[in-house]
């Protein structure tokens, strides 16, 4: 009888790229049409997976910023804000079947520009983004039922400001709202990860949006700050850091401008020992590691009860071997690329630190390419709360673990850090978990799930986790001006 060895590694399933059209050179999205850059000034975006240069792209500069306003507010004044609410939302809808009919194509992009995992862009971010179109297109023509006895008005002309973790799915959230209550927009992606707004652009003008209501301006942070301080701005919205949200706060305070801040955390996932373990262990994976841990609300610091504790890590670290790493193409790919060197740099110090401070790091055996930003999952054990790794955002792949005895200690443990974005709760006991919900300074608490999302469902959250709500009426409210008309 001869043994046989078989070989049980995955064959490689790349998405092809072939669907993706990119221009060697992108303008500005100003008035409905693409136009250069005062100067020609341009910089590049590279596939952070291969450090392939992938396009360059227009660098707004103050002047541009100026223009995109005006385009806004001559769209917002002439036919944009008196447009009957089930017009704007024909425009919405339109937007939300090219989402969903072009979706391959914006899943490769995004995975090419940013290095997120095709599954994660092609299951999540896209689908994620269509439907926040579709969900407030159905909210254009019933505001005044939305704001019962109020009237209802927009604000103007709204500046948006997103990151890179999930540019598509950023961009519906910020600009359907905006669009669905009456609003104009200037929108401002981020650095490393503009294509998919530009090509979102194009679907724009396929859709025949008027000219002028979404005016797209790429370029760094100074672009974004043109756009803050620009002084015919009526309304600011922001997602990205909490040191570049406390700024904009202040400008916004000084000009009395309404304002969404959607910034960091540092998020808890408390697992007792009633949880379900296997499914426990499964959810703190896949809140930790989905993105590269590039997510805000990422569940990057694990409470789990003392009693089960060593168990429990013991089995995370063997889920955790079994995390593939790599080309972010590959459909069997869980874990990809790091966004940039610089976010790679912040994770790889913020790791230092947490050894020198005396926490245990574990780490699977995994070949990382040379070429490209790659960082291996990782786990931190043996976590002060005092530990910078316990309190600051890594905002990559990286979990700090600590233990509680009590449930009481669970929440003192989990609130204290300076985020109050979300957490996360592994019971089986029903009234554990609300009075967990309830005790937690979280804006989103996940009960025995992690990570779900829904239009429908507000989201953000409190003290530097920033303020205001996306999703659900909560986040639609953010976009309106309401007044009782003299009734109280
Ligand atoms: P960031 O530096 O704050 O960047 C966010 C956006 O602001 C980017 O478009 C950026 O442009 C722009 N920007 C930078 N400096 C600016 C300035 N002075 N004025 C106006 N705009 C400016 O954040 P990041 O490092 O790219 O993103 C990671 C952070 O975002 C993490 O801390 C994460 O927690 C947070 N985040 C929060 C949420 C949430 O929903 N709460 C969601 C995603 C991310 P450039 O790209 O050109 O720098
Ligand atoms: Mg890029």
């Amino acid at each position: 009888m001869t043994t046989e060895k078989f070989d049980l590694d995955y064959a490689p399933a790349l998405e092809s790229t072939a669907v993706v059209n990119i221009a060697k050179q992108y303008g500005l999205f100003v008035n409905g049409e693409f136009v250069k850059a005062r100067g020609d000034k341009t910089f590049a975006t590279i596939n952070p997976a291969t450090e392939a240069h992938l396009a360059n792209v227009a660098e707004a500069s103050k002047a541009d910023v100026n223009k995109a306003v005006k385009a806004a507010r001559h769209a917002y004044e002439t036919y944009w804000r008196d447009m009957p609410g089930k017009q704007r939302a024909r425009y919405l809808y339109r937007i939300a079947r090219q989402l969903q009919e072009r979706a391959r194509e914006f899943a490769v992009l995004e995975t090419l520009d940013g290095g997120k995992p095709i599954t994660e862009s092609r299951d999540f971010d896209l689908p994620q983004a269509a439907a926040h179109f579709f969900y407030h297109a159905g909210w254009a023509d019933k505001l005044d039922y939305a704001f019962p006895g109020r009237k209802v008005t927009s604000h103007g002309v709204v500046g948006q400001i997103t990151p890179w973790n999930f540019p598509m799915m950023m961009a519906a959230w910020k600009l359907a709202p905006a669009l669905a209550t009456g609003n104009t927009v200037v929108f401002k992606p981020a650095e490393t990860t503009p294509l998919t707004a530009l090509l979102l652009a194009e679907v724009l003008q396929d859709v025949d949006l008027p000219p002028g209501v979404v005016n797209i301006v790429t370029g760094a942070g100074a672009t974004g700050q043109a756009l803050v301080d620009h002084p015919d701005v009526d309304k600011l919205a922001f997602t990205g850091s909490t040191g570049v949200g406390k700024m904009i706060q202040r400008a916004a305070a000084a000009r009395r401008l309404p304002l969404t801040l959607e910034l960091g955390g540092k998020a808890a996932h408390i697992v007792f020992d009633d949880a379900a373990i296997d499914q426990a262990v499964e959810g703190v994976v896949k809140g930790i590691f989905f993105n590269q841990g590039h997510v805000c609300c990422a569940g990057s610091r694990l409470l789990v009860q003392e009693s089960i504790a060593e168990m429990f890590i013991e089995k995370l670290k063997r889920r955790v071997d079994l995390l593939r790493v790599g080309n972010p193409l590959d459909k069997n790919t869980d874990v990809g690329a790091i966004n940039s060197a610089a976010q790679l740099g912040r994770i790889a110090d913020l790791v230092k630190v947490g050894v020198s401070e005396g926490a245990e790091i574990y780490q699977p055996k995994c070949s990382l390419n040379k070429k490209g930003f790659w960082f291996a999952p990782t786990i931190f054990t043996g976590v002060q709360q005092s530990h910078r790794i316990a309190q600051e955002e890594i905002f990559g792949p990286v979990l700090s673990v600590q233990t509680f005895r009590t449930a009481d200690e669970a929440v003192q443990k989990a609130n204290n850090t300076p985020f109050g974005l979300s957490a996360g709760v592994w019971t089986e006991k029903g009234s554990k978990i609300l009075w967990m919900a309830d005790l937690l300074n979280a804006g989103v608490v996940w009960a025995n799930t992690y990570n779900q999302f829904d239009p429908a469902s507000p989201f953000g959250g409190y003290k530097e986790s920033g303020f205001g709500r996306e999703g659900g009426m909560q986040g639609l409210s953010a976009y309106v001006r309401t007044d009782t008309g003299g009734r109280s």
